[in-house]
């Protein structure tokens, strides 16, 4: 029997993302418009792990409990700022997704800092409840520097700022599939994969 997983996210790019991964694999992925659940959940959790389990079980208990639900957060944490924006990274300069406003923000914050102050990291965390007894927390992460300007085409987010000494490039600068290959995001879900492959090779 294929099984249903819901993610509970209205974010396309990360949806399609997902999809991509669990193609070959027995789970029909849906976003939560195809189930008919159409909300926002805020996000006030004081880390990472606690917005994507808030997010996944609000949705897993809007349904009934009737199928697995998995759901993300991430963000970026910068040395120089005590780790933020942190969980703030939507709404670091008031207005949520406002990427331009907030890359200005961090720029001003770490005008004439250092090196090490611009040392940063992206955080994700995904959370996929399959039951509430049976909770799936990953969490990947990858380093770099914030530049002092913003670099690049590619202006999700923080990507223009965020420099990767391996490859010299922001992610702005780096092809999608590089930056997927490579990013925080990736990682977590790789993990997801691994962990996801015994559960499914035990449900076969
Ligand atoms: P969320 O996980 O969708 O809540 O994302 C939180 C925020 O973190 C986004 O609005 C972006 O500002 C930032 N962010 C998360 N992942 C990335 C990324 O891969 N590139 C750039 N910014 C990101």
């Amino acid at each position: 029997m294929v099984k249903k997983l819901v993610v509970a996210s209205n974010n396309h790019n990360k949806i399609r993302e997902i999809k991509q991964i669990f193609s070959k694999y027995p789970i029909e992925i849906l976003s939560m418009k195809e189930v008919g659940v159409n909300i926002d959940i805020e996000e006030d959790g004081v880390t990472f792990s606690e917005n994507a389990y808030k997010k996944a079980e609000t949705v897993y208990r809007i349904l009934e409990q009737k199928a697995m639900v998995l759901a993300d957060d991430s963000g970026l944490m910068v040395k120089g700022l005590n780790g933020e924006p942190g969980v703030h990274s939507a709404r670091f300069a008031g207005e949520h997704g406002n990427d331009k406003k907030n890359n200005e923000k961090l720029l001003k914050l770490l005008k004439n800092k250092d090196r090490e102050s611009r040392k940063a990291k992206f955080l994700c965390t995904i959370v996929l409840i399959e039951d509430l007894n049976k909770v799936i927390r990953v969490q990947g992460e990858v380093e770099g520097l914030i530049c002092e300007e913003e670099r690049g085409s590619n202006k999700f987010g923080y990507d223009p700022l965020f420099y990767v000494p391996e490859y010299n490039m922001t992610f702005g600068e780096m092809p999608a599939e590089l930056k997927n290959s490579i990013s925080h995001r990736a990682k977590a879900l790789e993990k997801l994969k691994r962990e996801m492959k015994k559960y499914i090779e035990r449900e076969i």
